[in-house]
């Protein structure tokens, strides 16, 4: 899809948790929501690095990119694609988590 951009990222500190975590310029300028933090989903977080395209910075925060399409109709198709992944993932982790449990049927009476 032609019309990939990579984001500025942005490091964001949690004072609640004290972790961590990295969002996009772009996603946080397109939010209708509060900045949250994804751990712990508290609300005071300070933004402390912003970063380019400089892959060294990426490595050091641990991320190798955030990107978004221009073209309103690619991003719908990469957002769904992602989701896809996403469900399918989780759909695999539980069958495994099933088994696990059936395996253990019976054996704690
Ligand atoms: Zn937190």
């Amino acid at each position: 899809m032609e019309s990939y951009v990579e984001d500025i990222l942005v490091k964001h500190h949690c004072h609640t948790c004290r972790n961590d975590f990295i969002l996009s310029e772009y996603q946080i300028e397109n939010s209708e929501k509060e900045i949250m933090c994804p751990y712990c989903h508290g609300i005071i977080v300070k933004t402390y690095i912003k970063c380019g395209d400089d892959s060294e910075i990426f490595d050091i925060l641990g991320c190798m990119s955030i990107g978004h399409h221009m073209d309103i109709e690619e991003e719908r198709i990469s957002y769904e694609r992602i989701w896809e992944k996403i469900i399918e993932l989780k759909i695999d982790n539980l069958e495994k988590e099933i088994e696990k449990l059936k395996r253990c049927k019976g054996k704690y009476r």
